[in-house]
């Protein structure tokens, strides 16, 4: 017999399990809406053409070899993504203040910046909001950290409990560590005002609470890629310390590529070099080094003024189509009748709806209608197209009347 016979069967990932399962439905008219991955309006996935330039540029680039990258990976890549979270004028890359390792996407970033302070931060208590992406209480768990919730997405507006957010803050021990959503708050894509932004960093800095930054979406929320730095740059504005995780995932789309960064903004520029030390610690013993491939091809577009401009648009027009989606299943809605208020569809920002359909409700709709989606009724929004929006209002209209 197997050493390994008494292994039980593992449960599928909640998220990654609905593709799966959509894979396995033989019907013409199945949509997913499960996995948030940007789709086309004809349904396909999307490569940049400023991407596919950039990997042009680099194969035909004789002088490129595939040579081990230093732990701490591409130097030009950490720069560049630096400033481009924090802001080119920014006074804490000026002050040399930052340490920013290349990581593998934006959960290899908040796993690694995990691990780093469940070994050198007093306070092992890190504040989630609730609900928040699934995999963050497991990432920050086996990093050695213990995870708390604070409340965030209040059920009967479909809003922000902003009340119950500081109140829980304010009860957290000094140091404690508090995972915020950058912009477009995935599943509920609720995020808090610019007045509330500001309350909340008001809050951590007079508790001495410590902000790690998770950002997704930049530039896909919006399509702007200043404006969904905002939360991030009024906190390292005021001078204290902070963490950011980094993903191209979505922004680039480079999703398989795995690339993504940790920032650690720290009071001082020697801070940041024993910081940069203690990181490189923490990474060698888990996988050497990152990737190589995705890294020169952010680099390479992100240092040249052309490509950088060209990406602006194409990720514009992503976050867009992503809007007008929105803006296609309300009206749907709207036309069909369905029973209730649904302007939370166009009110919340990013890639996700957080429909308030339950679970009962999702099930008959992918039981009937061969829609997927996570049992909390998040839908991706960039999965659906013109074509699609009818069936799923169909759905919709049926499970709840
Ligand atoms: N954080 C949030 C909130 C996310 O939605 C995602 C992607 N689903 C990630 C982090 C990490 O994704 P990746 O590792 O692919 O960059």
């Amino acid at each position: 017999g197997s050493v390994f016979a008494n292994v039980v069967q593992a449960p599928e990932d909640p998220i990654l399990g609905v593709t799966v399962a959509y894979n396995k439905d033989p019907s013409p008219v199945k949509v997913n809406l499960g996995v948030g991955a940007y789709r086309t309006e004809e349904g396909k996935p999307l490569v940049l053409n400023v991407v596919r330039r950039a990997e042009q540029l680099l194969v035909n680039d004789p002088s490129r070899v595939k040579e081990y990258l230093p732990i701490t990976g591409l130097a030009d890549f950490n720069k560049l993504s630096a400033k481009l979270i924090f802001g080119a004028d920014s006074p804490a890359i000026q002050e040399n203040r930052v340490a920013t390792v290349q990581c593998l996407s934006g959960t290899g970033s908040l796993r690694v910046g995990g691990e780093f302070l469940a070994r050198h931060h007093h306070e092992h208590t890190i504040y989630i909001p609730q609900p928040t992406w699934g995999n963050h209480p497991k990432v920050f768990t086996l990093a050695g950290l213990s995870v708390k919730t604070y409340r965030y997405y209040d059920p009967t507006t479909r809003g922000l409990n902003f009340e119950g957010l500081l109140e829980d803050l304010s009860m957290a021990p000094h140091g404690a560590i508090v995972l915020l959503h950058a912009c477009a708050h995935n599943p509920t894509g609720v995020d808090p005002t610019l007045d509330q932004w500001e309350q909340i960093r008001l809050l951590i800095r007079s508790k001495g609470l410590l902000p790690f930054f998770d950002s997704a979406y930049q530039g896909f929320a919006s399509g702007n890629l200043e404006a969904d730095a905002q939360s991030i740059r009024m906190f390292v504005a005021d001078g204290g310390e902070c963490l950011t995780a980094q993903s191209y995932a979505k922004n680039m789309g480079l999703y398989g590529e795995r690339v993504g960064a940790l920032s650690i903004v720290c009071k001082s520029a020697d801070v940041a070099v024993r910081v940069e030390s203690q990181l490189k610690l923490v990474i060698r013993p888990m996988y050497s080094n990152p990737p190589i491939h995705g890294a020169s091809i952010v680099a390479t577009i992100l240092k040249d003024r052309k490509m950088y401009h060209e990406w602006t648009i194409e990720l514009k027009a992503m976050a867009d189509r992503i809007i007008r989606m929105r803006q296609q299943l309300f009206d749907a809605l709207r036309t069909r009748g369905t029973p209730g208020d649904w302007s939370h569809i166009i009110k919340q920002i990013g890639m996700f709806t957080f429909t308030g359909l339950n679970r009962e409700q999702v099930t008959f709709m992918t039981k009937e209608y061969h829609i997927y989606m996570t049992s909390d009724g998040r839908i991706s929004m960039a999965g659906l197209s013109s074509k699609t929006v009818p069936h799923l209002a169909d759905a919709i209209h049926a499970a709840v009347t």
